[in-house]
């Protein structure tokens, strides 16, 4: 294997994997091997293997769960929307997001879109990679609806609901018929609400980014994502 390929990444080094999975690199470094692993099938195989040896199975754990995979696409949709020109005006910010946090989020939220008319899913666990240990934001599941019986019987999906704790207070919801995604902000500081940024699965995939607006006469500050194709996302929050 060689050590760099073409498009910039360099593979992780043996040594560096067997440190990382000891938990012995401080987080930079670990964060570096977590993203590399995330995009790179030659990393993780390697690191498959070179786990299979080391029996290091909690930090695995983690990693196996998706969010180094995450962390790799956060990374790189900050870099691609801060370079697209349809996000101009919000270069700065979004600059900003990435070197101060390191590419970390403020708050983030997995969300499983289905089918119209099939249950979607929220998942707020397993997360921490993303987001900047300095917050103190974190979202809870709200408990689910109970299923409603459609006109021909059968039961509807009920859109999922996920509410942060503290302040600010956003609701994430999502599903229901029409495959959409809605942030809404509430008790937000003088400085107003972050960027609301949604992010697909795939490789160069264009993330949405979306300044939470408020219609006149409304309380809330609302982003919405229509239209979602099947599939995974990520929803993260600028950090402010
Ligand atoms: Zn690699």
């Amino acid at each position: 294997m060689t050590q760099q390929e073409a498009n910039g990444h360099r593979h992780v080094r043996t040594e560096e994997v067997l440190e990382y999975l000891a938990g012995s690199l401080d987080e930079a470094r670990a964060s570096k091997v977590e993203e590399s692993i995330g995009v790179c099938d030659s990393c993780a195989q390697q690191a498959t293997r070179l786990r299979a040896l080391a029996g290091a199975v909690d930090r695995w754990t983690a990693v196996e769960h998706g969010q180094a995979y995450w962390r790799g696409q956060l990374t790189s949709a900050l870099d691609t929307a801060a370079d697209a020109p349809q996000y101009g005006r919000w270069r700065d910010r979004l600059a900003r997001w990435r070197e101060a946090a390191r590419g970390r989020a403020e708050a983030a939220v997995r969300v499983v879109m289905r089918a119209p008319g099939v249950a979607s899913d929220l998942v707020t666990d397993g997360l921490d990679l993303l987001v900047r240990p300095e917050s103190q934001w974190r979202f809870q599941r709200q408990a689910r609806p109970v299923p409603v019986l459609g006109p021909a019987g059968e039961e509807r999906a009920e859109p999922v609901t996920v509410v942060s704790l503290g302040r600010p207070r956003v609701r994430v919801v999502v599903g229901g018929e029409a495959c959409e995604l809605v942030v809404r902000v509430d008790e937000v500081g003088g400085a107003g609400p972050g960027l609301v940024m949604l992010i697909g699965k795939g490789v160069g995939a264009m993330p949405q980014v979306v300044q939470p607006g408020k219609q006149p006469g409304q309380r809330a500050y609302l982003a919405r994502f229509k239209d979602l194709a099947p599939g995974e996302y990520l929803v993260v929050f600028e950090p402010r």
